[in-house]
């Protein structure tokens, strides 16, 4: 039987040369592949109380909404500075050159909602953390961090952990 790794295709030279892009997008289109990441996914948080998921721009948005649809929760984005339309919080963080800030809408968590926060692919972990922050500034408690592929090599899962966080993810490339 096929595991959620045989679905992910890696793309050679994207976005620039030397990268190994691992492309979740083969994994999204087959029926039995979306169906099993969800299903791994939510495994061990399974009779855990979850208000909330929380996905991050842009492949999270589609892991999370298949995962409030099953849990029949609610689904908050947070998304690249400048795309929320209402009022929002923002957390700038470090990206290989430069920064980047991610965002909020402001009412989209009340305090002590407990919130699964969730994306594709966890290489440092600056997404993930300044995600993190956020739904704790609105006051959220986060009952983990789901991803389908973690780059261990690259040490984002020993940060987020180093911070108290529970990570989960399905699969790892070197
Ligand atoms: P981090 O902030 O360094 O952990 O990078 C994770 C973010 O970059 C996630 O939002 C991913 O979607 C994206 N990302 C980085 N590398 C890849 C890749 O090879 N495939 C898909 N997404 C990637």
């Amino acid at each position: 039987m096929k595991t959620v790794k045989d679905y992910i295709r890696t793309i050679v030279d994207f976005p620039h040369e030397g990268i190994l892009f691992r492309d979740v997008t083969t994994l999204f289109a087959d029926p039995r592949g979306m169906r099993l990441a969800i299903d791994q996914l939510l495994d061990p948080y399974v009779g855990q109380r979850i208000d909330k998921v929380v996905g991050l721009e842009a492949r999270g948005f589609i892991i999370g909404g298949a995962i409030a649809h099953q849990l029949s929760i609610g689904f908050v984005p947070i998304r690249k500075k400048g795309k929320l339309p209402g009022a929002v919080i923002s957390e700038e963080y470090k990206l290989e050159y430069g920064e980047a800030v991610v965002e909020v809408h402001d009412d989209a968590i009340q305090p002590g909602e407990k919130i699964l926060v969730v994306d594709d692919l966890l290489a440092t972990g600056g997404t993930a953390e300044a995600g993190n922050k956020l739904v704790e500034r609105l006051g959220g408690e986060i009952v983990g961090c789901a991803f389908i592929i973690d780059l261990p090599d690259i040490g984002g899962r020993k940060r987020l952990e180093d911070l108290g966080y529970d990570i989960h993810a399905l699969c790892q490339f070197e």
